[in-house]
C-alpha cells in the first residue's frame, strides 16, 4: 500500500505504520527518524535540523524535499510505503505530488488519526523512545520490561529533547497552523480517509479494508 499518514504529534502515526509494515511488507518511512539518525550522527544535515526539532519547530520544507526525493526512489519502495510524519505543510505536500507524478506513483489514501489534545498531551508526556532503534514505549500503558532499557536492542529509553511540556504545547500550535490545512487539501484531491483514532488495531483494520490490503 501507498499510504501518508496525517495526525497530530501522538496520534500514533508511527505506531499504525509499524504495524502496518508487517501486513505487505511496506516500508515505514518517518522523517522524525531520518533527522533524528542525523542528529544523532552529527552530519550536516543533522546539524542544521537539531534547533529546529528541539524547539518543537518545523525543518524548513527544502531540507525535507532534499531528503524525500532521494528516499522515494530507493527500491525498498517498491513494495509500498507509508509516509510517516511528511507532508507536514502545503508546499510539502504540493512538491510530493509533482514527485510521485514524475515517478508514476499513484497514493492509496492519505489517511487523518483524528485524536482528542487531552488525549494527545497525556500520551505525549508519557513517551519514551529508544536513542538506538527508535521503538516507542509509554511509561503508563507500555513501559519497558526494566526502566529506560529497550525491550528489543537493549539501548538507551528516554524522553525526546522535544517532549518537554513547552516543546509540545509548540509542537501542537505548529501542527494546527500548518500541518491541519493538509487534511482539506487531501480532501480536495480526494484521497482522505478520516479515522477517529481510538486504538490502534481498529484503525490498521479500517485501513486494510479500504485498500484491500
Ligand atoms: P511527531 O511525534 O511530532 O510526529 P516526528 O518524529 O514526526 O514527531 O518529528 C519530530 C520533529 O522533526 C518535528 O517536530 C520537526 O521538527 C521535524 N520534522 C519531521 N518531519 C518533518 C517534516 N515533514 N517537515 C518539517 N519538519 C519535520
Ligand atoms: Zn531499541
Amino acid at each position: 500500500m501507498r499510504l501518508i499518514l496525517l495526525g497530530a504529534p501522538g496520534a500514533g502515526k508511527g505506531t499504525v505504520a509499524k504495524m502496518l509494515t508487517a501486513v505487505d511488507g511496506s516500508v515505514q518511512i518517518s522523517t522524525g527518524d531520518i533527522l533524528r539518525v542525523a542528529v544523532k550522527e552529527g552530519t550536516k544535515l543533522g546539524k542544521q535540523a537539531k534547533k529546529f526539532m528541539d524547539a518543537g519547530d518545523l525543518v524548513p520544507d527544502e531540507l525535507i524535499m532534499g531528503i524525500m526525493k532521494e528516499r522515494l526512489k530507493e527500491d525498498d519502495c517498491l513494495a509500498g510505503f507509508l509516509l510517516d510524519g511528511f507532508p507536514r505543510t502545503i508546499p510539502q505536500a504540493e512538491q510530493l505530488k509533482v514527485l510521485l507524478s514524475d515517478l508514476g506513483i499513484k497514493l492509496d489514501a492519505a489517511v487523518n488519526l483524528d485524536v482528542p489534545r487531552d488525549v494527545i498531551l497525556d500520551r505525549l508526556t508519557t513517551r519514551r523512545t529508544c536513542v538506538d532503534c527508535g521503538a516507542i514505549y509509554n511509561v503508563k500503558s507500555a513501559p519497558t520490561k526494566v526502566e529506560g532499557v529497550c525491550d528489543k536492542c537493549k539501548g538507551k529509553v528516554v524522553q525526546r529533547d522535544d517532549e518537554t511540556e513547552e516543546a509540545i504545547s509548540n509542537r501542537l500550535d505548529v501542527y494546527n497552523e500548518k500541518t491541519a490545512p493538509l487534511v482539506d487539501f487531501y480532501q480536495r484531491e480526494g484521497l482522505l480517509m478520516d479515522i477517529a483514532a481510538t486504538s490502534s488495531e481498529v484503525v490498521v483494520a479500517a485501513i486494510r479494508e479500504r485498500t484491500g490490503a
